[in-house]
């Protein structure tokens, strides 16, 4: 449980020394200290974006549910719909950790594996295919 919390505070949820970020709201390519791999895949940010999506619908429609049940709804539809996007924009950040952390829990967030180096040592080609012939 300690490793959420690590996320959610922007460390690493692998060690919880090393940054989440690097800048702003850019998520650091790899730890600093542990060196795991925080986005091994290109389409992470969908998890976050789906998240803070699912947030901004949440406040949206308890919103809506709420001035409906008192029966002022239509003069509360510009908060409703200010803090609905509010809601999803701000709470990003957060569903970024929190992803991240789901990431390093379901063992995405990995050191990389040692990369294979074409040796020079490797024996020539030698059947007409492989030389073209
Ligand atoms: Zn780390």
């Amino acid at each position: 449980m300690e490793h959420l919390f690590w996320a959610i505070a922007g460390r690493c949820p692998n060690c919880g020394k090393g940054a989440l970020y690097a800048g702003f709201n850019k998520i650091a390519p790899t730890c600093s200290v542990c060196h795991v791999r925080f986005e091994r895949w290109a389409g992470n940010w969908t998890i976050p974006v789906v998240m803070g999506y699912t947030t901004a619908a949440l406040v949206g429609f308890g919103l809506i549910f709420y001035y409906q049940w008192r029966g002022t709804l239509m003069e509360h539809d510009t908060v409703i719909m200010a803090a609905a996007v509010l809601s999803g924009v701000t709470m990003y950040p957060l569903c970024k950790n929190i992803s991240m952390y789901m990431l390093w829990n379901n063992g995405f967030v990995t050191v990389d594996p040692p990369t294979l180096v074409k040796s020079d040592d490797a024996p020539a080609a030698t059947t007409p295919r492989e030389t073209g012939a």
